[in-house]
């Protein structure tokens, strides 16, 4: 078994962590985070890209801290009957196992009951020996109502009213708990993603002094402005969180609820978005396209943009690892030096990366039975099951692809994903990747394995040949596997969406489907781009020009590698929003 556990640290290391922690200038919330395949309270891409920003923090000594819930059940195990039908149940994990508990205990509103909160923490150590730690809110304590002791349980779980009592937890317990273990030096609040919203309301009610309904001043709106900064993740409308004006009322009271219509974020509903923009002074998309996506959205608000990337030495594999210490020393303490893979010759990379092919067929073999030819050109599509993700796009005409793999030559496929529970359409898809892989049997081999993790997602990643891509554009924000599987010298084969856009180069760092012209999406033109680049370019040169797609695979790397990362985008959080928060000379946003 390859499944290499993703940088972490120990209990040990957590206590230092702790005696030095109250000094953090940045804290950063975010509802779900990624760790590592254990701990499992995360549920797709938002969380990795948490996960991955607090290991870049703590190798570059940034100073911060983190908050997020227990998810004590986590988000779910995926199973998949033979024709693709879904079924899930909890995935427990136990945080006395994982984390140390923290003394202080905090108390918020939720109704009219007073709930108290505890907190787990976890220590990510950098390579430099620098500590950041992770808060994980826990609810379920004997002194809690039974109705408040699950309210950490699942993720993205429950109804709205769960969600909403969830996001007073995060945001006014996680700045309570905040100030219970002495952060004061805190001067920027960063929201990944608005489910973290409320904070804004606690930080005023610390401006104001109390929560009794009074006038609020444009001046305490500035002061907490000053200190916000808010990253939006999607413009796909269940990403944004809206909740029915009775139901603000009843889990917030009167109170808070009068604050927010006096600030104007209550009209018909409480939109989360709404409030986190009007509420930062710095506001950001994931990608240069998702920027503009998002100045269109939100017509008003002065939206920039920073690129997502992946934490570099936790996504590559062992072989890759071993030859960038071997060829490029610096590269986990610096991901800069990757670019100088350029000069690797290309024997070394595949050979490295035949051996997480090798890895990757193995582990397929041991959870499907199904033995895939190590020689055979091998696609990978691994992301949640979710339509605007089109994972059947490739699967729009069985006879033309059998077709392809006669004529050209033989291609397989490894897939995986889950569904979120609610979400038919994401399990019908699956259902139809089932299908299309019973009528392919013969001539195209596919895989689809369950229970899509962080592990797997390594896995595969690094162990296809091209990594497949099909957004309904512009709806992937950014996407960050392609990055992974960049990382590990596998091209991608994408739409041009979300990060794509500023990676691609045709034929030296892999290639588009379609020319990203236009606004409107044709499903069957797309497919058939996706055919002629498979059939005329991608398949011929993989077979007939073996050095030359390994070039392609080397510059993937140098090129991509080297600049989608979470180094480079911590440092671009420093330099435009964790400054421009903080007022520390930058241009407030108006
Ligand atoms: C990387 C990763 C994601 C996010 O990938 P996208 O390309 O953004 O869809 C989701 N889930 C897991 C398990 C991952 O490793």
């Amino acid at each position: 078994m390859i499944l290499t556990p993703f940088s972490g640290s120990t209990r040990t290391d957590m206590k230092q962590i702790a005696t030095h922690s109250n000094s953090a200038s940045v804290a950063y919330f975010s509802m779900d985070v990624a760790i590592d395949s254990g701990i499992p309270t995360y549920s797709g891409g938002l969380g990795i890209l948490a996960g991955d920003m607090l290991r870049s923090a703590a190798d570059l000594g940034v100073p911060l801290v983190a908050v997020t819930l227990a998810h004590r059940k986590g988000y779910f195990d995926q199973r998949l009957d033979g024709q693709g039908n879904q079924s899930e149940s909890p995935s427990k994990w136990s945080p006395e196992s994982r984390l140390d508990l923290l003394e202080p205990r905090v108390t918020i509103s939720i109704e009219d009951r007073e709930v108290r909160v505890r907190a787990w923490q976890y220590g990510f150590r950098g390579i430099a020996g620098h500590g950041v730690p992770l808060l994980f809110l826990d609810t379920d304590m004997e002194e809690n109502d039974p109705r408040d002791r699950v309210l950490t349980d699942h993720l993205y779980g429950g109804d709205d009213h769960y969600r909403l009592c969830q996001e007073v937890v995060l945001g006014f317990g996680g700045v309570a708990m905040l100030r219970a273990l002495g952060h004061s030096s805190v001067h920027v609040f960063h929201m990944n993603e608005g489910h973290s919203a409320l904070i804004t309301l606690a930080l005023l009610e610390e401006q104001s002094g109390s929560e009794a309904a009074h006038s609020i001043s444009e001046n305490e709106i500035e002061t907490v402005r000053r200190q916000c900064v808010f990253t939006t993740h999607t413009p796909v409308p269940a990403g944004h969180d809206r909740f029915q004006t009775s139901l603000v009322h009843q889990v917030l009271g009167e109170a808070r609820a009068a604050t927010l219509s006096q600030m104007g974020v209550m009209n018909g509903e409480l939109n989360m978005t709404e409030l986190a923009l009007r509420l930062s002074g710095f506001v950001n998309g994931v990608s240069m396209r998702h920027g503009e996506v998002s100045r269109n959205l939100f017509p008003g608000y002065d939206v920039g943009a920073i690129t997502n990337g992946v934490h570099a030495a936790a996504w590559t594999s062992a072989p890759f690892c071993a030859l960038y210490d071997r060829a490029l020393p610096e590269w986990r303490r610096d991901n800069c030096y990757l670019r100088y893979a350029i000069g690797i010759p290309i024997a070394e990379i595949r050979q490295a990366h035949t051996q997480a092919k090798k890895d990757l067929l193995q582990q397929v073999k041991w959870l499907t039975g199904t033995q895939l030819d190590e020689k055979v050109f091998t696609l990978g599509f691994a992301r949640r099951a979710t339509s605007y993700k089109r994972a059947d796009l490739l699967f729009t005409d069985l006879e033309r692809l059998k077709a392809i793999a006669r004529r050209v030559g033989p291609f397989q496929l490894v897939y995986a994903g889950k569904a979120h529970p609610r979400d038919e359409a994401g399990k019908a898809i699956i259902r139809r990747i089932f299908e299309a892989a019973a009528a392919l049997a013969n001539e195209v081999r596919v895989v689809y394995l369950e229970n899509y993790d962080m592990a797997l997602g390594k896995l595969i990643c690094s162990g296809v040949d091209i990594w497949l891509n099909t957004p309904l554009r512009p709806q992937e924000a950014s996407g960050t596997s392609g990055m992974k599987a960049a990382l590990n010298g596998v091209p991608s084969l994408s739409v041009l969406d979300g990060w794509w856009i500023e990676g691609h180069i045709e034929g030296a760092t892999g290639w588009s489907i379609g020319d990203g012209g236009g606004t409107e999406n044709d499903s069957a033109a797309e497919a058939l781009s996706l055919y002629e680049k498979l059939e005329q370019v991608i398949l011929p040169l993989f077979y007939n020009q073996p050095d030359d797609y390994a070039k392609v695979m080397r510059a993937a790397i140098a090129m991509n590698g080297s600049f989608f990362n979470t180094q480079r985008m911590i440092s671009q959080y420093i330099r435009n929003a964790y400054t421009c928060a903080s007022g520390n000379g930058a241009q407030p946003l108006t």
